[in-house]
């Protein structure tokens, strides 16, 4: 199986490409087709399976699908545990992205607030975040999760472990205008990635690494 297998913009599989990916690791095969058709995801992909390149890839071609009309805030919004995985996270879609206009913002603790304001009003097209800053700017309304048309969870059993509980609902609650939902976790074992799956996704495609 290719690459150029899935129907993806040129943009998009020349930055593959580059990026020397030459065949989609089984996650990637399993969630790009379902992704792309529109459909919400429930993957079980711990790290180091492609599971970031898995949800990525679907997101941008959705952006390159469907152009922005209006300059306004992010359009998709990927919330993940740490600053770590939040900075892996953008790096990797700044290569994806590479031969787009796609802007890319990342949003965690530990930055001043006066850098957030300036990536908030640069109309970023992706948003990756963690929990606990992302609400802090929910709450003080320099961020309106209601344009947010694709959500993207990843590490969800972390976050939850970590307990992001209620930021993480409070976040999927407000982004109640989302066409569509993608929850990675590295297990789906467990009541409480079980309970937060159901309630968060609609008729989801059922995926394990
Ligand atoms: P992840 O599971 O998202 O943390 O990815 C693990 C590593 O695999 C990262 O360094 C990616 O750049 C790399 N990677 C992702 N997809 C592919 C692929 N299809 N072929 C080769 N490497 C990949």
């Amino acid at each position: 199986m290719q690459f150029s297998e899935f129907d993806l913009d040129n943009k998009l599989l020349d930055a593959i490409n580059k990026m020397g990916y030459e065949t989609p690791t089984s996650i990637q095969q399993q969630a790009i087709p379902e992704a792309l058709q529109g459909r919400d995801i429930l993957a079980s992909a711990p790290t180091g399976t492609g599971k970031t390149a898995a949800f990525l890839i679907p997101a941008i071609q959705y952006l390159l699908d469907f152009p922005r009309r209006d300059p306004g805030f992010a359009r998709v919004l990927v919330m993940t545990p740490t600053r770590e995985l939040a900075y892996q996270i953008h790096e990797q879609c700044e290569l994806l992205a590479k031969r787009t206009n796609l802007k890319i913002g990342v949003v965690t603790g530990g930055i001043n607030y006066g850098t957030h304001k300036e990536i908030f009003e640069k109309n970023n097209d992706i948003l990756i975040a963690t929990p606990g800053r992302l609400m802090e700017y929910l709450e003080t309304e320099n961020f309106h999760a209601e344009h947010v048309e694709m959500l993207i969870i990843d590490e969800a059993d972390r976050m939850l472990d970590m307990g992001f509980k209620k930021e993480m609902s409070r976040i999927c609650d407000e982004a109640k205008n989302r066409r569509q939902c993608f929850l990675f976790s590295a297990t789906l074992e467990g009541d409480s990635v079980e309970r937060f799956a159901e309630t968060t996704l609609n008729d989801p495609a059922l995926l394990e690494a």
